[in-house]
Order: C-alpha cells, then structure tokens, then sequence
C-alpha cells in the first residue's frame, strides 16, 4: 500500500497542471459554449449531486437528527455566505474577477471534502488500480480548470493564476485530519461526531457554494451568446465527471 503522505501530495498537487490551459489560451476563449458549459456540468455534479448525496448519507450516521440538521444548515448556510460575498459583496471588483474567486473558493472547499475522503478511506486501505489513478487524476485537472478558464477570461496573467491553484493543496493537511482525529478520540463519541461531522459541514457548504458559482457565473457565462450547444456540453460534463467518480469512490 502506498503511503499517505505520497498519495495526498500527488492528490493536492494534480490541479496544478491545469496552469498548462493557458497555452490554449484562445481555444478556450472562442469556445465559450463548450468550455462554460462543460464546467457548469461539472459543478453541477460536484456541488449538487455529489457534495449533497454526502450531506444526505452522512445526516442517519449522527446519530441525532437535531444534531445533523444544524450541522448541515450550518455548512449550507456558511457556503451560501461565502458564495454571496464573493459573487454579490462590495470586496471584489468586476464580474470576472469575482467569477475566478468564487471558482477558487468552490475549488478549496472541494478540495477539503476530497482530502477528507482520501485521510478516511486510508484507515482502511486505498485500493491503488491504474483506472482508479486516471480517474483521480482527470478528475483533479477539471478542478483545476475551473479555476484556469475563468482566470482567462478575467485577463489573469499566469503568474497571479498558478497561486490561485495553490488552494487545491487544502487537499493535503485535510487527508492527515481524520487519522489525527481517530488517534486523539479513537472510536468514541466525540471522536465519531468530529469524524462525521466535519465533512459533512465541509459537503454543505460545497453545495450551496457550488449552487451560487452555478447559477450565477457558469450557467449565465455559457448561455451568453444565446446559442444551443451549451446544453448539450452542460450534459457532456456532468456525465463525464460522474462516470470519473463511479472508479474513484
Ligand atoms: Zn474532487
């Protein structure tokens, strides 16, 4: 078996090679329909499909359904929050700009979430295949190019974009949090509730965050030119990075 540290680096690190987008540079801005559609796929799946589905499985293993409802409103709250003062506040200037923000913190939290899942799933033994390592793979360098495709539409020169990657390394620090968790509290209460309780928050918060970066900067930015391919590449992204996670998790 690998160790940890080895996978959560390559894991953190892989959203980093989307900086290489920038050599398409106008392939993706002519593309608008497909580039903007396909990633509003994407964050369809991740934010509402995938971190909710967490938020829905994870709501009986509390234990306490008053305790996993506040939890859960809690982070969905928090994400809605963020989300607004990104896209909506007085802080940052500029649409595009607040798109390629609002794509970062989405990409953070999302990261967190994966970090946990990976620190989890390895107290019991990753399974390393070759399928599973190009879906993880693929699936990080889409993330990454949720970032790189607004940051080129908001005239970011690739010295200010490649730092902006940086936030998928949250991924790194978050696969160590669940052992360090079970190695302070073990198999009791509060550990359990920490064990379950922190990614579920992170989960709820990617979704109303995910809904936000959706419908306020994906969707708007893809169906811009009025044109009728977008849907078809909303279509192409959610099923391609769906079928990316049937070999990951
Ligand atoms: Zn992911």
């Amino acid at each position: 078996m690998p160790d940890l540290a080895l996978l959560a680096i390559v894991f953190g690190a892989i959203p980093l090679a989307a900086i290489l987008v920038y050599n398409l540079r106008s392939l993706v801005l002519n593309r608008r329909e497909a580039t903007w559609g396909f990633l509003a796929g994407v964050v369809a799946f991740l934010g509402l499909s995938h971190a909710m589905a967490a938020v829905l499985a994870n709501h009986p293993l509390f234990g306490d359904a008053w305790a996993a409802t506040a939890v859960s409103l809690l982070g969905l709250l928090t994400g809605a929050g963020i989300a607004w003062l990104l896209l909506e506040g007085p802080f940052i200037k500029g649409v595009p700009n607040r798109i390629v923000w609002a794509a970062v913190a989405f990409v953070g939290v999302h990261s967190l979430g994966d970090g946990l899942v990976l620190g989890r799933s390895f107290i019991g033994g990753v399974p390393v295949d070759p399928v599973s390592v190009a879906a993880t793979i693929a699936h990080r360098f889409v993330e990454g190019c949720l970032i790189i495709v607004p940051a080129l539409w908001a005239s970011w020169k690739p010295k200010l974009a490649l730092p902006a990657l940086f936030v998928s390394l949250v991924a790194i620090p978050a696969a160590y949090l669940p052992g360090s968790i079970y190695a302070a509290y073990g198999p009791s209460s509060l550990g359990i509730t920490l064990q379950i309780g922190i990614p579920t928050f992170v989960a709820a918060m990617e979704s109303t965050l995910g809904l936000f970066l959706l419908v306020r900067a994906l969707l708007p930015m893809a169906a811009a030119d009025h044109g009728r391919r977008w849907l078809v590449w909303t279509a192409v992204g959610y099923i391609a990075i769906s079928l990316t996670h049937f070999f990951v998790e």
